[in-house]
């Protein structure tokens, strides 16, 4: 990324200040739990530890940390220690962070404490978002919609996720019957409905637009920029934008939609998580299938997901490993939203234990204590790999890969290669 030329400044909030108390009213003690306890600061003790910082450090409001405390995190990220300091004065950012960061807190917990921090004490139309958040998938923007209800769980901040596949009267019902505070949404269907006037864009003051190298490459941004016309100008909102990747494009968007940016990156030097173990199978053809079938059976009980490049490769896995007697679900563009969301569901709880996956249905998918990531076919991006293989070893635990490659992409290694900056060990499966 280039860095701007111009002096970097914080982006005044006085135009929508007029309406705002002064920082810092409320307190969680005065949210009683259910139990009836008063939660207090002193509740979330943790340890001063050099080099890192403490979600207590940051001068969050108390409602925002009673919810961080709730979600066991202790300390900071390496994103939101980098961002939070930034972005809660108000700054946009541009940031280069990958799933598996913590990027979806760094966002989360700025708007969040803002809201909190400047409360809206006017009546006003209940269709008016105040923080907007876009991603290219559902599952992502479901996951994203998760952690901003935990987040906003001692507060009353509704957050409404309008996401394409599930159903559009129910969310419609949703607009019309609750508060649209923070709206979590992937880009066509909340262009249906703030077309149609559900949801009123213009009044918004914190824009997340995640994962937009995604965005760009499933052919979105002409409806992400329609829904950035609706919103206020750039000088009046915050706009957060996260992207894995900064192709040109992206960097020129990143540029026309934010102002005065700070930008951070948090990519490892090596792109890929140094806790996942590698390996390549070189394999003929008609071999996979039985490698594959062989290594589920033996990795019995580890939680696995499994890429193919089709739906029908997707399919015919799918079905073949059920037919083998493994317990597997499928998630690709064929699978209704419903089943998704469940399928999911099943896998993070353990009742499922292998996923046969596509690269749009398997992005996103935050999944903790996947033990295994099998390539069944190379992507054909070599950042899909990367994304793919990121499925495993997160938070600090350690994962596995393991990729076919036969002879219809072999060729693809030397690109996949130069991508995750390393040699990848490469084994040959014998024909006997
Ligand atoms: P993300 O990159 O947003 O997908 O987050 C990856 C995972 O890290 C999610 O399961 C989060 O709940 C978790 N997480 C985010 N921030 C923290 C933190 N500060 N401490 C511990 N876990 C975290």
């Amino acid at each position: 990324m280039d860095n701007q030329s111009a002096p970097q400044k914080p982006r005044s909030k006085k135009p929508r200040k007029s309406y705002r108390k002064p920082k810092r009213q409320e307190d969680a003690s005065q949210n009683k739990p259910e139990s009836g306890a008063v939660w207090s600061i002193d509740d979330f003790q943790v340890a001063e530890v050099e080099g890192k910082v403490r979600f207590h450090d940051l001068n969050l409001p108390d409602r925002v940390l009673k919810s961080i405390s709730e979600m066991s995190f202790e300390y900071c990220s390496e994103i939101q220690a980098a961002t939070l300091p930034e972005t809660l004065q108000g700054y946009d950012l541009i940031g280069q962070a990958q799933t598996g960061t913590g990027k979806t807190a760094a966002f989360l917990i700025a708007m969040i404490s803002d809201f909190i921090d400047y409360p809206i004490e006017e009546e006003r139309d209940s269709r008016l978002a105040r923080g907007l958040i876009i991603a290219p998938t559902r599952e992502l923007a479901l996951q994203i919609a998760d952690d901003a209800v935990k987040l906003t769980a001692n507060s009353d901040i509704n957050v409404v996720s309008l996401v394409g596949g599930l159903s559009y009267e129910k969310q419609k019902q949703t607009l019309e019957t609750e508060r649209v505070d923070i709206v979590v949404a992937t880009p066509g269907r909340l262009m249906d409905f703030a077309r149609n006037k559900k949801v009123l864009l213009n009044k918004v003051e914190a824009l997340v637009l995640d994962e937009a190298d995604r965005m760009l490459s499933m052919g979105f941004i002409p409806d992400v920029k329609s829904i950035i016309r609706m919103t206020p100008h750039k000088e009046k909102r915050q706009t957060m934008l996260f992207s894995a990747t900064f192709p040109k494009d992206i960097q020129n968007l990143a540029r026309q939609w934010t102002y005065f940016p700070k930008e951070v990156s948090v990519v490892p030097e090596e792109t890929t998580n140094k806790n996942i173990e590698q390996v390549i199978y070189s394999v003929e053809a008609d071999q996979k299938w039985p490698v594959l079938e062989s290594l589920i059976k033996e990795k019995d009980n580890q939680r696995t997901i499994i890429f193919a490049n089709r739906r029908d490769e997707t399919r015919d896995l799918y079905e073949r490993l059920k037919d083998a007697g493994v317990n597997c679900a499928m998630l690709s563009g064929e699978v209704s939203q419903d089943k998704r969301v469940k399928t999911l569901a099943n896998f993070k709880n353990g009742r499922i234990q292998v996923l046969v996956a596509t690269d749009v249905a398997g992005r996103g998918i935050h999944v903790d204590g996947i033990e295994l990531v099998v390539n069944y076919s190379l992507p054909e991006d070599p950042e899909d790999y990367v994304h793919r293989i990121g499925r495993t070893g997160r938070g600090g635990e350690s994962g596995k890969s393991v990729s076919f490659a036969s002879e219809d992409d072999a060729f693809m290694v030397p690109e996949i290669e130069k991508v995750v900056g390393e040699k990848i060990r490469c084994e040959y499966v014998s024909n006997n």
